[in-house]
């Protein structure tokens, strides 16, 4: 097959399109570099398979060419990471909400199925847990920036719904609950690649708040295993799965288990919300996801563990920084 992945050189979208390569289709990646880097798909780039374009979502002409020459669509480019939203919110919005409505429409109109990457913050700060595809969604002020993520996501959500149910473009939607593995930076505040670093350098680990938050965090290839799985599985389509292991780590617990893995004399340091990102941030307590609706559908769970994955993350911050 013919697959295009927007964001292809971000961090989950170069582990998709290595697995899509692998299982022996061409891949096409459009990618303009925001948060995503070359270096992610270095080991990839010349394969005689892959066709790289650096050039954003908003080029239209180069988007609609080529999805009109591709079978599949996966589309996760979009801005990611808490600090990068709250420190970019104009290009948070206009790049989840305008981008994003290109790269649906434009695939509706060649009637191409496509995958949407969304979130596990669309479930924002509500407290029903596990959390399931139906339920409710509670997001705070439009004054705290986080939420624009949120919101953003979910308006890429409805929009894709609304195409599946109007115009009979053919949609799958995941929800990715806190995504890790090698390659992932810390630069746009995902904690794991933060803390590693701060432990191999030495330097305090930031835990914000009091720790007592919990995340479930996922290997990436367990990720793009499902992501896959469900293009590929024709009852998905028009459905919400969320994608995400349901093994929950505080926060601080994370930074004491890697301090602990890396043998470091790092200081675990807590650091008010406010300090970290913004004046009033809202964080969630708990963020778990029920995958009862992923095991029904597509018969998959994720299968690495926590220390597997901090090990190898471990290792890749090694070898590439020290
Ligand atoms: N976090 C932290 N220290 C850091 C970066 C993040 O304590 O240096 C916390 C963050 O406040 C959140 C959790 O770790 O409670 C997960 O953060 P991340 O940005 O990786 O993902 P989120 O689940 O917030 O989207």
């Amino acid at each position: 097959m013919n697959i295009l992945i927007t964001g292809g050189a971000g961090f989950i979208g170069s582990y998709l399109a290595q697995e899509l390569l692998e299982r022996g289709n061409r891949v096409t990646i459009i990618d303009n570099l925001s948060t995503g880097r070359l270096n992610n798909i270095n080991h990839i780039y010349k394969n005689k398979n892959l066709n790289v374009y650096i050039d954003t979502i908003f080029n239209e002409e180069l988007i609609e060419d080529v999805i009109k020459k591709s079978d599949q669509i996966y589309h996760l480019a979009a801005a990611v990471g808490v600090q990068f939203i709250v420190d970019n919110p104009v290009e948070t919005i206009e790049t989840n909400v305008a981008g994003s409505e290109i790269v649906i429409r434009l695939a509706n109109k060649y009637k191409k199925k496509i995958f949407i990457a969304s979130t596990s913050e669309v479930y924002g700060k509500s407290d029903s847990l596990p959390f399931k595809e139906g339920k409710d969604r509670v997001y705070g002020s439009t004054s705290v920036r986080r939420w624009s993520y949120a919101e953003s996501k979910a308006i890429d959500e409805f929009l894709a719904l609304a195409y599946w149910h109007e115009k009979k473009l053919p949609v799958v939607i995941g929800r990715l609950f806190n995504t890790v593995g090698p390659r992932q930076t810390g630069q746009y505040g995902m904690v794991i690649p933060r803390f590693v670093r701060q432990a191999l350098l030495g330097h305090p680990i930031t835990v914000f708040g009091d720790g007592t938050q919990s995340r479930c965090f996922t290997y990436v290839e367990d990720v793009v295993g499902a992501i896959i799985k469900l293009m590929d599985t024709k009852k998905c389509l028009g459905e919400i799965f969320n994608i995400g292991s349901t093994a929950e780590t505080k926060i601080i617990e994370l930074a004491q288990k890697i301090k602990k893995m890396t043998n470091s004399s790092s200081k675990i340091k807590k650091i008010s919300y406010d300090e970290a990102y913004e004046e009033g941030f809202e964080d969630m307590k708990r963020r778990v996801p029920d995958i009862s609706k992923l095991k029904k559908f597509i018969d998959y769970s994720p299968k690495v563990k926590l220390e597997q994955t901090l090990n190898k993350v471990i290792d890749y911050h090694k070898g590439n920084k020290f």
